[in-house]
């Protein structure tokens, strides 16, 4: 009789495991079949990418626009060219203040 219960038990015990593993076979199936999905979603994307929009790859490749910096003919602090302020003899000023200053010393000077 107690042979019977043991073999019951490990019976169940099988059976059980079985379940399991069926369960993990089959949870990894969807798994796979989610991922097959998804990368075929993926690959029906970039298809539809590459016919469409040509070189957009290209937009975030732009290099920022490098600035010339002119040197301050009255103080030499250097800056960019677009915020210059020149005076009638070409000569280059960091600000409107500097081209009066070197103006009024150039007025100044015999
Ligand atoms: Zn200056």
């Amino acid at each position: 009789m107690k042979f019977v219960i043991l073999l019951i038990i490990v019976l169940a015990v099988l059976v059980w495991f079985q379940r399991l593993k069926k369960n993990l076979v089959e949870r990894a199936r969807q798994a796979t079949q989610a991922a097959e999905q998804y990368r075929r979603n993926a690959e029906a994307a970039a298809a539809a990418n590459s016919s469409g929009a040509t070189g957009q790859a290209s937009v975030g490749g732009a290099s920022p626009q490098v600035e010339t910096m002119v040197a301050c003919a009255h103080c030499g602090l250097h800056f960019p060219a677009s915020e210059a302020v020149t005076d009638h003899s070409g000569a280059i000023f960091c600000s409107e203040e500097h081209r009066r200053l070197q103006v009024a010393e150039r007025t100044r000077a015999p």
